[in-house]
């Protein structure tokens, strides 16, 4: 009968056939079938190294997404499995879950889960010395002492008994030859001490204290929530979210702190280093390829408990995450526009969700998005007012630019140079601050009108007059800053337009010539000097900075009670509808620099504008009407978060190529529903490395379905040919 037959089914079913799809780091849309090789043991998550063509790749085995004919005989072997944890299923529902939000190949985003290339396989062991029994034939002192320590039967490495026993090398190689230590092997030792969530007694401050409590009580949990922590720079926020971190750690969990300028914030290792005894480890782009390889695997082996890393740092392997932090949430370095385009803070969240554990997005400027997803109660918002130790906000007044004019030739208002001469005498330190590197945006002649331009892409060569260069800031290109017009031949006739941070120095150095005066920009070097230059300030060497937005991330520089800022309209200009909150975040940043030491302090606007809602909501400090407006506008144009975005960038090394594919792929757009497609128009920068761009914007109501109306559009329209390239962008930054 039937269940005698279902019986017999379960006990003579076959083996399961030994074939596992694979994902490969590439852009296939779909993961390659494997044989695996009798003996080997595989399962959802593994890492292998995987024949392709004539080469070997690392891939990982995938979840078996049904359907994927193979043909046995042309299957090919696994070649072997890595020795290291394999992807959890978490993990892996993740990486499923961004490649089809972005409308991206799972292998490409899988590629960012395994950016480490030698890890995969064990480090190796170290070798050491453990005591043998045997005793040495003369007892000198310092073999007592080497012997003393080792007796006990512990395994010590050959440099680490020495040293602890205050001894030379020799000694210990002395006692080896004699019998007196076996060779033993090691494990290596962990990349950094385990962080101890006790280490201090917490010394949080009332409002402080309050907001942590809530925090641990309502959010610390295996369950998914968010939470914004919103408080005026300086008022606590890190200090808040460390005990966050403490209690997610006394639950034996790992904790991931995102943070949009790692590589810069030294001084964010050593603010951890103080409240719980060691650092976390550090993952972004600028770290030793072997250190690279040491934190991926210890982080999957869970030996690293802290991560601080950049938005990449979302994809790495936790054995056990439980708390991420997304600290500058409204940062747009979240946002990577590279072959996978994706908003890191918004992934942590899904992570988080898929994973079931909190997440904690922290700002004193919160993004428009963050700030409607708490007033619509879908996270939970603390709010922190108030600077610690009342130290007051920076004072801020706008300088009226058509009425306080500079001297010809100046950028600098008499306002602001006198306030900087007081701070001078102060003894304090002013920043002045001009998101432009370089000297001038814009170079021309003034006897022919020509103006420098890229030759391969839609923007001016900027002056860098310390190098004798003009550059590209789309593609690098720089050629030596000419002497004559290429277009009239005209000798000494070019005039630089505008100033970049270079300029302004010059200008400073005029004014105060007995002044320290620092350019900090991201061309004086690289990270190593970036850092150093940033102690340096925080140390009081500098009197006058001049800095691009590098200087407004997360910096503590005690004696800075001035910050100027140059031109507070230059990020409105350009017609972004997120124009307006950029300059708002970036301003306050900048601004919040000062005086974060209780010492009184002051910033100074310089605009054109000074009836404009950001200039007034920053003088007045009114944080709420400004979101209000902004909401408030977002909200009748339908725009995110009230509605949906996406951008297509087509792009070809021809105008025509790329304007003709971008209207056929308009024309095939599923017509009817409630998703509309605008353009295709110029795309913002129309031309890059000389290939023309051309954008459609896709727009739809906030509950629909985006990404399967993409799909159909793509699939529908015209094949990319060869050197067509098409780049959806899912929630675009500039829209
Ligand atoms: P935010 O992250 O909001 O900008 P921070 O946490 O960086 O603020 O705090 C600003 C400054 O005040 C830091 O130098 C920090 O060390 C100090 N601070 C804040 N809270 C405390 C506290 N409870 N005890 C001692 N110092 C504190
Ligand atoms: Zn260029």
């Amino acid at each position: 009968d039937d269940s005698t037959s279902l019986f017999a089914n379960l006990i003579e079913a076959p083996e399961p056939a030994r074939v596992v799809p694979v994902l490969v780091p590439m852009p296939a849309p779909v993961a390659y079938s494997y044989r695996v090789p009798d003996g080997m043991a595989v399962e959802p998550g593994s890492i292998v190294q995987i024949p392709l063509g004539s080469r070997k790749v690392v891939g990982v085995v995938w979840d078996d997404q049904g359907g994927n004919p193979v043909d046995e005989k042309k299957l090919r072997p696994l070649e072997k499995v890595f020795d290291c944890p394999p992807l959890s299923r978490e993990m892996r529902m993740f990486l499923d879950w961004v490649a089809a939000y972005t409308l991206s190949p799972p292998g490409l985003v899988a590629r960012m889960a395994l950016r480490a290339p030698a890890a995969f396989d064990p480090e190796p062991m170290i070798e050491g010395l453990r005591f043998s029994g045997q005793t040495p034939e003369k007892l000198t002192a310092s073999r007592k002492k080497v012997l003393d320590l080792s007796q006990d039967g512990l395994s010590w490495t050959r440099s680490g008994l020495a040293h602890a026993a205050g001894v030379s090398l020799s000694v210990v190689d002395g006692l080896s030859k004699q019998g007196v230590f076996e060779t033993v092997f090691l494990p290596p030792p962990p990349l950094v001490a385990a962080p101890d969530p006790d280490y201090i007694a917490s010394r949080l401050a009332g409002e402080q204290q309050e907001a942590a409590d809530t925090i641990i009580e309502t959010a610390i949990d295996d369950r998914f929530s968010v939470t914004l922590i919103d408080g005026v720079t300086g008022s606590g926020k890190t200090e808040v979210y460390f005990e966050a971190i403490a209690e997610t750690l006394r639950r034996g969990k790992q904790v991931l702190i995102l943070l949009p300028e790692i590589a810069l914030t030294a001084d964010f290792l050593e603010r951890f280093q103080d409240r719980f005894g060691s650092k976390p480890a550090e993952w972004h782009s600028e770290l030793a390829t072997k250190t690279r390889e040491k934190v991926w695997r210890q982080t999957a082996t869970g030996d690293v408990r802290v991560v601080a890393g950049a938005r990449s740092a979302l994809f790495l392997p936790f054995e056990d995450l439980g708390l991420i932090i997304v600290d500058e949430e409204h940062d747009p370095a979240y946002k990577q526009e590279d072959r996978v385009f994706y908003n890191a803070r918004d992934m942590a969240v899904v992570r988080a969700r898929i994973a079931g554990f909190p997440v904690i997005l922290v700002s004193a400027t919160p993004s428009v998005e963050s700030q409607v997803n708490s007033q619509q109660g879908r996270y939970s918002r603390i709010h922190l007012p108030t600077r610690f130790a009342d130290a007051a906000l920076p004072d801020l007044h706008l300088v009226d630019m058509r009425r306080h004019a500079p001297e010809r030739g100046g950028f600098l208002s008499p306002i602001l140079l006198r306030a900087v001469g007081k701070t001078l005498e102060k003894k304090e330190q002013s920043l002045l601050f001009l998101n432009r590197r370089g000297y001038a945006p814009l170079t021309l002649c003034r006897v022919c009108g020509h103006r420098f331009q890229c030759p391969q892409c839609s923007s001016w060569l900027v002056e860098h007059r310390f190098r004798g260069q003009i550059q590209c800031h789309q593609c690098g290109y720089a050629e030596r800053t000419p002497e004559a017009c290429p277009e009239c031949g005209t000798f000494d006739h070019l005039v630089a337009c505008g100033p970049g941070v270079e300029r302004i120095a010059e200008e400073v150095e005029r004014h105060f010539p007995d002044a320290r005066t620092l350019v900090l920009s991201s061309d004086i070097g690289g990270v190593k000097r970036l850092r150093l230059e940033f102690e340096a300030v925080a140390k009081g060497e500098a009197d006058i900075v001049i800095g691009t937005q590098l200087v407004a991330k997360g910096h503590n520089f005690p004696l800075m009670t001035l910050v100027g800022i140059i031109d507070a309209d230059i990020g409105l200009a350009n017609g972004d509808p997120r124009a307006a909150e950029r300059t708002y975040q970036l301003l306050s940043q900048v601004t919040g620099r000062a005086g974060r030491t209780g010492r009184k302090s002051h910033g100074l606007l310089q605009t054109f504008q000074p009836q404009h809602p950001v200039m007034q909501a920053l003088v007045l400090g009114d944080a709420e009407a400004f979101y209000d407006r902004e909401i408030g506008e977002r909200e009748r144009g339908q725009l995110p978060p009230f509605g949906r975005l996406a951008s297509i960038i087509v792009s070809a090394d021809n105008r025509i190529d790329a304007e003709g594919h971008a209207r056929q792929l308009r024309q095939a757009a599923p017509v009817g529903g409630s998703i509309s497609v605008l353009g295709p128009a110029e795309a913002p920068l129309a031309l890059i490395r000389g290939r023309y761009r051309f954008r459609l914007l896709v727009h739809g109501p906030r509950q629909s379905d985006l990404q399967s109306f993409l799909k159909a559009m793509l699939e529908r329209g015209p094949k990319e040919r060869r050197s067509l390239h098409v780049q959806v962008d899912i929630d675009p930054q500039s829209f």
